[in-house]
């Protein structure tokens, strides 16, 4: 038991995380007429009118400030939200189905059943009504883009608009803050409306359990002492002890999170140990005439023509970021900074090959991630570098400077053709990435799998998973679609088990 709870609830359906496999679980189990609560660490914004890559917003949104390490043989920065809605509130919402070749891989390695590419498509169209997934309009086309684009069309490769989970028929811009349509628009409303109840700062740290069933969480819930303030971060919280109990928990706290809980508690089998991300290494390009990224913020387009091993892009701008990206050389590189209006990032990101790890640091609930670069990754991400400068320089870029130690700055075609050839030391990348999925695979093998092929975990009765970690492996593309549909599929057959369907 947890130690004196201040806070008692009790529940038919406890969903620890509110992001994108938590959102449509606690909405359909909602909707099914089932009683569920939501416990979800960060806290509730509004979030209208707010733009979600400021310094600020990072601040209130995002998982330590927005820079989570992960350790291996060079820098790796992980990002994501810690906030009602998770990660979708801070992502780009491409919206991307997932590849025919995965789900036959997770069939034959891991031995997912009764997953067919067929039935998650309609999985897919039924969602994509909710997050009224769009093109842009061709006249917002931001000039980032439209630079990328002649660039890859001059060089004759295949590049593609991504569709984005956002509105763009209101009359106002896909641009406005409140055009997307994260969780916290979508699916965290329709699970309120069914009578679903939402506790927002309430940090799950433990799962109690007996003969293989869950009787109850703790957690800390952390209430702000005064009215939140965005722009006040002296914000202090007073925190209590709370507990739950429930007779189905779902476990939906993103890849890194969820198998800190789990191990935390105890449950460790196949649990934190098959890490998989999309590595990504940035460059800023510099144009001969302005582009104001910041004004458009989201670039579009994907150059697939080296998919799946590696996707070339444009990157979310801020003059931040910017900064950032430059700071791996600041010495020589700040006087760029003078140029940010004729500046914009991109990247070149490789499905990464290798495994890592999540485990616990001792005595705290803190993740301790690692992941090693692969020989392989690091030559996709060292052509990726090459032929992303291929495509600024085809498109009029004067001059690139990639996150690498060295070299700080690149002039010509030439310079970034030899990475084809020698690749770049892996020390000498400073990397980030946005997807992480995999700790805890789901499917029938069980050497390797966490779960079963519905995301129930193994030698447990009422513990399930629904989040990024049950993707068995790297789907190569933006994974918010692949944790929605697998999400919303294995809750059907929760329900279609229980006969609530
Ligand atoms: C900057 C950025 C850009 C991205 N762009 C795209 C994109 O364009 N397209 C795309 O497909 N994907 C994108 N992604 C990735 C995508 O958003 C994530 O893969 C997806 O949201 C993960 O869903 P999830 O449910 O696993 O976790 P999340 O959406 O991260 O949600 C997990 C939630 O659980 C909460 N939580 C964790 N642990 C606990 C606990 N113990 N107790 C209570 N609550 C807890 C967290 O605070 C968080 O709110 C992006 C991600 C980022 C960060």
């Amino acid at each position: 038991m947890a130690n004196n709870p201040r806070h008692k609830f009790t529940t038919q359906v406890l969903v620890i995380g509110s992001g994108a496999g938590g959102a449509i679980t606690a909405a359909t189990l909602a909707e099914a007429g089932y009683s569920v609560l939501i416990a979800e660490e960060g806290p509730e914004v509004d979030l209208s009118g707010m733009a979600t890559h400021t310094p600020r917003a990072m601040q209130l949104l995002y998982r330590n400030g927005g820079l989570s390490p992960i350790l291996g043989n060079t820098n790796i920065a992980f990002v994501e939200g810690c906030c009602v809605g998770g990660s979708t509130e801070i992502n780009s919402a491409f919206w991307l189905h997932t590849p025919p070749d995965a789900v036959h891989r997770w069939q034959k390695i891991y031995g997912v059943r009764d997953l067919s590419v067929e039935a998650l498509d309609l999985l897919f169209k039924e969602i994509e009504v909710e997050l009224g997934i769009s093109f842009l309009n061709s006249d917002e086309l931001p000039p980032s883009s439209a630079r990328f684009k002649y660039g890859a069309e001059k060089l004759g490769w295949l590049i593609e608009e991504v569709p984005r989970a956002q509105v763009t028929n209101l009359g106002g811009s896909a641009y406005a803050p409140d055009a997307k349509r994260s969780m916290s628009r979508t699916y965290i409303p329709r699970a309120l409306r069914a009578g679903a109840r939402l506790l927002s700062n309430c940090h799950i740290t433990r799962l109690y359990y007996r003969r293989g069933r869950v009787s109850h969480v703790s957690g800390v819930l952390k209430k702000p002492t005064r009215e939140r303030n965005l722009w006040d971060r002296s914000q202090r919280y007073y925190t209590s002890n709370v507990l739950i109990e429930a007779e189905f928990v779902f476990v939906c706290g993103g890849a890194i999170q969820t198998p800190v809980l789990l191990r935390f508690s105890g449950i460790k089998r196949n649990i934190g140990n098959n890490l998989c991300i999309h590595p990504m290494l940035k460059v800023a390009a510099l144009f001969d005439e302005p582009l104001d990224s910041h004004h458009t913020a989201l670039p579009i387009y994907q150059v697939k023509e080296f998919w799946p091993d590696i996707t070339l892009g444009g990157s979310v701008f801020t003059p931040g970021f910017l900064a950032l990206t430059l700071s791996e050389n600041w010495t020589e590189n700040q006087e760029a900074m003078r140029n940010w209006r004729q500046m914009a990032l991109y990247y070149a990101a490789c499905r990464g090959s290798n495994r890592g790890t999540v485990r616990v640091f001792p005595l705290t609930h803190e993740a301790v991630v690692r992941y090693r670069l692969s020989r392989q990754d690091q030559m996709n991400l060292s052509i990726g570098l090459a032929r992303l400068g291929e495509v600024l320089f085809a498109g009029g870029a004067r001059k690139l400077y990639p996150a690498l130690q060295a070299p700080s700055v690149l002039n010509s075609l030439a310079e970034c053709r030899m990475f084809l050839e020698k690749p770049i030391p892996i020390s000498a990348m400073s990397l980030t990435t946005v997807h992480a999925f995999s700790t805890c695979p789901m499917g029938e093998n069980k050497a390797l799998c966490a779960t079963d092929s519905f995301g129930k975990v193994y030698g447990f009765e009422n513990l399930y998973i629904a989040d990024a970690s049950l993707i068995p492996d790297s789907p190569g593309v933006n994974p918010q679609g692949t944790i929605m549909a697998l999400a919303l599929r294995n809750t059907r057959h929760f329900l279609e088990e229980k006969g609530r369907l």
